[in-house]
């Protein structure tokens, strides 16, 4: 019998979109049924992460209209990667193969079909990877693209051009559920899951219809969060700069010992203050990054759920616990 499929839709505020991207996702399934390549028990997952407009009844309209759509309802607002992680998790109960996809239709629907097959294929997790941005705001192209290169440069394993849209098996998903970390960057953690791997190219396109639910603070948010959680290099960083910065000091103390002993004590105002300021800023900022880090282990300690569901509408059959690994 063939492998259950689970798009899984996380949405935030989607009314705009829902109509249009379950009636292109339905299609899709359906020929993806058609061809052999799924069991017929496979399903859309819509997650509504505490929307406050309709999405959350759209959602409930749309299982009692098929049985192919489910639903999770979020308590309440948790952001992408958390509603994402939701709707993964519940997915995993019925679901061998799992495609996390936006609900705005950016991500191109008919590179499902690649995916699968490379999943039938051998592969465990197959990443959706933009082949160009021409779409995108140049701002938007400048910013995401400097993001990818400079997580690189940190040394964290990241896939170029990759956001969310990707399949992953069902043994990589429960992989990834083991990472119990509060701080969530999925695109950083699923490259740690291992298995083999590989890559599907699609072209991005605009937003169908709503606007975008990550504006430029988000986004910041969103990188930042990315770099602290991965990469220990901002703190060495910090550490060669206080080296650096000691050893100037240094020079500085026997260039103002010289000063005073030649007589020149009075002119050293200027260079006085500067260095105040100098030392004082270096020191702000070191202690911003550090508090950084010290606020994620703050959050780590807590063990805070990540979401709560307040329910579930979906007719497939739980898989049972002997056929997991
Ligand atoms: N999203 C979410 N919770 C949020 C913000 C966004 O579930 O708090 C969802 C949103 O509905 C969409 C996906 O995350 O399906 C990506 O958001 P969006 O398309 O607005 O981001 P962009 O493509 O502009 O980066
Ligand atoms: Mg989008």
């Amino acid at each position: 019998m063939s492998d259950v499929l689970y798009i899984v839709v996380p949405c935030y505020k989607e009314e705009a979109v829902l109509p249009e991207t379950s009636k292109r996702l339905k299609a899709k399934l359906l020929s993806l049924i058609e061809s052999g390549k799924i069991n017929p028990a496979s399903k859309i997952m819509f997650v509504n992460d505490g929307s406050t407009d309709k999405t959350w009844s759209i959602i409930q309209e749309l299982h009692k209209s098929n049985e192919m759509f489910s639903g999770v309802n979020l308590s309440r607002n948790r952001g992408h990667q958390n509603a994402l992680l939701a709707g993964i998790t519940t997915a995993v109960n019925y679901a061998d193969i799992i495609v996390s996809m936006d609900a705005d239709l950016q991500d191109d629907v008919d590179a499902v079909d690649k995916m699968v097959d490379s999943y039938h294929n051998g592969f465990d997790v197959v990443y959706g990877v933009r082949s160009s941005r021409k779409k995108d705001t140049r701002f938007k192209r400048f910013t995401a693209e400097g993001f990818y290169k400079f997580m690189k440069m940190l040394g964290v394993d990241i896939v170029f051009n990759h956001a969310d849209y990707r399949l992953m098996s069902r043994r990589a998903t429960e992989g990834l559920l083991q990472f119990g970390e509060v701080n969530l960057f999925l695109r950083g953690i699923v490259p740690q899951i291992g298995y083999p791997w590989t890559t599907v190219e699609y072209e991005r396109s605009e937003r169908f219809a709503g606007e975008s639910k990550y504006p430029l603070k988000k986004m910041i948010a969103f990188a930042f969060d990315g770099i602290t959680s991965f990469s220990v290099t901002p703190i060495r960083f910090i550490f060669k700069l206080g080296l650096v910065v000691f050893l100037a000091s240094i020079v500085a103390l026997i260039w103002s010992l010289f000063a005073k002993f030649l007589g020149y004590t009075v002119s050293g105002w200027t260079s006085l203050v500067c260095s105040i300021w100098m030392i004082g800023g270096i020191q702000l900022l070191s202690l911003g990054i550090i508090g950084e880090y010290i606020g994620k282990i703050y959050n780590e300690t807590k063990r805070r759920p990540r979401f709560i569901i307040e329910s579930i509408i979906n007719d497939g059959k739980p898989i049972k616990d002997e056929h997991k690994i």
